[in-house]
């Protein structure tokens, strides 16, 4: 998790809102990244799809069976599936996102019955950390 949390760090450097991400399994460091949705001009590049895009790539594959996702921000809906289509094996999140939330708020994606796969599922990881991030960021921005 503290791999996650520099990464929501650069990310926030970045300008980016700041939620990182990594993957890991058997206690090796698959992949690891923050936000750049802005940077690379893309609404799909969150943390979450960045770890996963780039461990499959060089697993070439297009599962992570058994692998842990440890990400400082509940996951929102796109990413959330993406987990699920990835057959990661646990995911654990730091804040829960009551706006942009997936997992345990809002679509529930993992609760849904058209979804094929869930992951063992632990919130509230460095809650306060990963919260107090995202809380520096928009204050900054808005000030
Ligand atoms: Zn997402």
């Amino acid at each position: 998790m503290d791999v996650a949390l520099a990464e929501a760090q650069a990310a926030a450097a970045r300008g980016e809102v700041p939620v990182g991400a990594v993957l890991v399994r058997g206690g090796v460091v698959l992949a690891r990244a923050g936000n750049r949705t802005r940077e690379l001009n893309d609404p799909t590049a969150h943390a979450e799809m960045l770890v996963i895009r780039e461990a499959c790539s060089a697993e070439s594959s297009e599962r992570l069976s058994g692998a842990d996702l440890y990400v400082t921000l509940e996951p929102c809906p796109m990413c959330a599936a993406a987990i699920s289509n990835a057959r990661i094996a646990r995911l654990y999140y730091g804040a829960a996102d009551p706006k942009s939330g997936g997992v345990a708020q809002g679509p529930r994606i993992f609760d849904h019955p058209q979804c094929h796969h869930s992951p063992d599922v632990y919130d509230g990881l460095q809650e306060a950390a990963s919260a107090a991030l995202l809380r520096g960021f928009f204050a900054g921005r808005r000030g």
